[in-house]
């Protein structure tokens, strides 16, 4: 039987007081943790356990932005949030603010008449008010044509076997409501001679995961897994721009599946251990005792439940835009022709890029620039306080102020012509706490090929 939400929140709030570690580490950057030791020196001091609505308060502070130190930790509170869902149903705001891609695909129907309905500011209110989205938030504008009618229309969606190029996963923000993202990438990637594919997806279920709906995230990622292993088979490469795609798609959906048994038989692990590859290259291992190790080192990760072996494929060979086009400039591949671009910008790379460990890619990209002044800002645990779609929500829109408080600070001292970064929700946060003009970089890599 599965845990209920107040054993499984209760077994994290045990750990990490004992532990004790994030009380220091994570205080300015989280709001999580300093609400979990609040609640811990409370009941301490009280001698009362916190009730069920501090409870569920305190989950709702986690955005699954992977900043914190312990996977098992942050899993785990995505598992209390599910066993709430699970119980008592996602209420209705929660459901439509999570689902990104139904919105687009149903408004996306008739932008110009749901554009004009929500400049209507009595309809604008009604709608705000149904989706639990705090009044002061603005709605992004649909566009007049979303990225995946866009592709169809040139060709794009065609895959065929033999296939050399890139599988581009698009995801449902750059997809739905910021084509002009999804078009510039695939400009850039054009531009280097690299052929575009855009295979059949659905949303990437980082959204439905926050909000602990593990039924419709796993749907949706087995779908994904399906898709992408078959273009992988085709001889394609996933890729995406969205670093939040990125971090579910390289981080979560591998998570635990070297422990899993269908690896291990593959790899010819002997009875009594447990291998695990190491950073010493292809076909190197380090083989740990399964007596010793067997109880912590499974494959319990949240998208466990999709097949193992097809989850290392998919996450091995997936690829952020920005490392794939830093690759080819390693190896003499990019075109670094561009125009002069005489503006002053910040770089700012979000959490979910940050935990793909993959450098930083755009700030070597947008260096070749002539003219280009541009100085990367935000520290290894700035989190620009957005969680995704998150920080629309009534009740959590002053906490993802606060969370984003800091960064924007800093952007503000630098008072750039332009903020830069390649996380759309940020986009939305810096759009509605600044007044600089906010860009994709592979936005202003295609424009400084003069192709936007
Ligand atoms: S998340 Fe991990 S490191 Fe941080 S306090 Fe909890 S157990 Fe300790
Ligand atoms: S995933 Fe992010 S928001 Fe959640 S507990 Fe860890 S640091 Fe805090």
């Amino acid at each position: 039987m599965e845990a209920d939400f107040e054993t499984i929140i209760r077994s994290v709030m045990e750990a990490c007081a004992d532990c004790d570690t994030c009380r220091f580490l994570m205080h300015e950057d989280c709001l999580f943790f300093p609400e979990l030791y609040r609640l811990v020196d409370q009941e301490k001091e009280d001698g009362k356990p916190a009730g069920d609505r501090q409870l569920q308060k305190l989950v709702a502070l986690c955005t699954l932005c992977g900043l914190c130190p312990c996977p098992d930790i942050r899993n785990d509170v995505i598992r209390a949030k599910a066993a709430r869902v699970r119980k008592n149903g996602l209420p209705l705001g929660h459901r439509l603010l999570a689902d990104v891609q139904r919105f687009g695909r149903t408004c996306g129907m008739a932008p110009h008449l749901m554009n004009a309905a929500l400049s209507n500011s009595a309809f604008k209110g009604i709608a705000k008010q149904v989706a639990g989205i705090h009044p002061a938030r603005d709605l992004p504008k649909l566009p007049a044509e979303d990225f995946f009618s866009w592709a169809k229309a040139r060709g794009l969606c065609e895959t065929r076997a033999n296939g050399e190029g890139v599988a581009y996963f698009a995801g449902c923000t750059a997809g739905y409501l910021y084509p002009e993202v999804a078009r510039a990438a695939v400009a850039v990637l054009e531009k280097n001679h690299v052929r575009v594919v855009v295979p059949p997806q659905q949303c990437c279920g980082m959204p439905t995961l926050v909000e602990g709906d593990l039924g419709t995230t796993l749907k949706r990622a087995q779908s994904n897994l399906d898709a992408m292993t078959a273009v992988q088979e085709m001889g394609f490469e996933p890729v995406s721009s969205c670093p939040t795609c990125g971090f579910l798609m390289k981080v979560l959906l591998k998570e635990g599946a070297y422990h899993s048994e269908a690896y291990q038989q593959s790899i010819g692990a002997g009875d009594d251990e447990i291998r695990i590859p190491d950073n010493r290259g292809a076909g190197q291992f380090t083989a740990l005792k399964k007596s010793t190790y067997g109880n912590i080192l499974k494959d319990d990760g949240l998208l466990s439940a999709l097949n193992p072996l097809d989850r290392i494929g998919v996450s091995d060979g997936f690829r952020d835009i920005g490392e794939y086009l830093g690759r080819m400039l390693d190896q003499n591949k990019f075109d670094d022709r561009f125009r002069t671009v005489a503006q002053r910008m910040v770089y700012y790379a979000p959490c979910h890029q940050r935990e793909q460990k993959i450098g930083s890619p755009y700030v070597r990209l947008l260096a070749l620039i002539p003219g280009l002044e541009m100085e990367p800002v935000g520290g290894a645990m700035d989190c620009c306080g957005m969680g995704g779609s998150l920080g629309y929500k009534t009740e959590f829109h002053e906490t993802a102020l606060s969370l984003g408080a800091s960064i924007a600070a800093k952007i503000r001292d630098s008072a750039p012509d332009m903020v830069v970064t390649d996380c759309l929700s940020c986009r939305l946060q810096f759009q509605h706490l600044l007044p600089f003009p906010v860009y994709h970089p592979l936005e202003i890599l295609a424009d400084a090929y003069g192709q936007s």
